[in-house]
C-alpha cells in the first residue's frame, strides 16, 4: 500500500475513534490506537510512523525484531499482542513496553525475572477468552479471580498488571459484539477493587472489524491492522 494511503487510513480511523468516543461520552485521548504491523514490511511501518503513529503491535517475536531493531525512535512503543511461548519470553522485556497476552503464572514468573533487571517495568494485560472458543488462548472468565490471586502471590517484580485483553467473537452482529466486550469491562471493574489494583484500568479490545462497538463498551487500547495497512496476504 502506498504511504499516502496508510496516512489517509490512519486519519480516517482516528476520526472514527473520535466519533465512537463522542457517542459514548468518552474523551478520544482515552483510546489509544495500536497499529498492528504483523506481517508488514519495514517501509509500511515507516509510512505509519511518518504519519505520526507511535504505537505498534506485533504477534511474533521473529517478525517484530527486524522492525524493532531498525525503528529506534525513543517515542515508539511496541506491544506484543500474540500468544507468547515461554521460550520466547526472553525477548519481551527489552523490546516491548506492553504484553497483551499473559495467560500463565509460569510465563509471568519468567517475564518477571527478566523485567526486574530493567529500568522500566513491563506493562502486562491478562488475555481473557470471553467467547469460550476452544481454539482461543486466554484465561476463562470464571478462572480470572483465581489467576490474579496466583499472580499476586508470586510477587512479580518488574511487571505492572494494567488490565485485560480479549479478541471479540468472529462473525458476530453488533449486539453480540457489545455483549462480549461489556463482559470484559465488567471483569476489569470487578477485579480492580477486589485486589486493590491501582492502574488496572486498560481494556485492550477491538480490531479492524469491531473497534467501534469495543470503544462503546470502554476499550482503552484498540488493535488495528487491516484497516490501516490493507488486507494481509494469506500465509
Ligand atoms: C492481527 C491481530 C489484530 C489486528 O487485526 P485486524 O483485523 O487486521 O485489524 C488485533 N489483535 C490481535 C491479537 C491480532 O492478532
Amino acid at each position: 500500500m502506498h504511504p499516502s494511503e496508510i496516512a489517509q487510513n490512519l486519519q480516517r480511523i482516528k476520526q472514527l475513534i473520535a466519533a465512537a468516543a463522542a457517542k459514548s461520552g468518552r474523551h478520544p485521548d482515552d483510546i489509544k490506537l495500536i497499529a498492528v504491523s504483523k506481517g508488514r514490511s519495514w517501509p509500511q511501518v515507516e509510512a505509519a510512523f511518518a504519519a505520526g503513529q507511535l504505537r505498534f503491535g506485533e504477534n511474533t517475536v521473529q517478525d517484530a525484531m527486524s522492525k524493532i531493531s531498525r525503528c529506534v525512535h525513543p517515542a515508539i512503543e511496541w506491544h506484543f499482542i500474540g500468544h507468547l511461548q515461554s521460550n520466547k519470553a526472553k525477548y519481551i522485556p527489552s523490546n516491548f513496553a506492553w504484553l497483551h497476552s499473559l495467560d500463565s503464572v509460569a510465563l509471568a514468573t519468567k517475564l518477571s525475572r527478566l523485567a526486574r533487571q530493567k529500568p522500566t517495568p513491563l506493562k502486562v494485560l491478562i488475555e481473557v477468552n470471553i467467547t469460550g472458543e476452544v481454539n482461543k488462548h486466554g484465561i476463562a472468565p470464571s478462572s480470572l479471580i483465581h489467576f490474579i490471586e496466583e499472580l499476586l502471590q508470586a510477587q512479580l517484580a518488574g511487571l505492572e498488571l494494567r488490565g485485560l485483553m480479549a479478541i471479540g467473537p468472529p462473525l458476530a452482529n453488533e449486539r453480540a459484539l457489545r455483549a462480549a466486550f461489556s463482559k470484559l469491562r465488567e471483569l476489569r471493574d470487578a477485579c480492580a477493587p477486589r485486589f486493590g489494583l491501582t492502574g488496572f484500568t486498560a481494556l485492550s479490545m477491538g480490531m479492524s472489524g469491531d473497534f467501534v462497538p469495543a470503544i462503546m463498551e470502554g476499550a482503552t487500547l484498540v488493535r488495528i491492522g487491516t484497516a490501516i495497512f490493507g488486507e494481509r496476504r494469506k500465509p
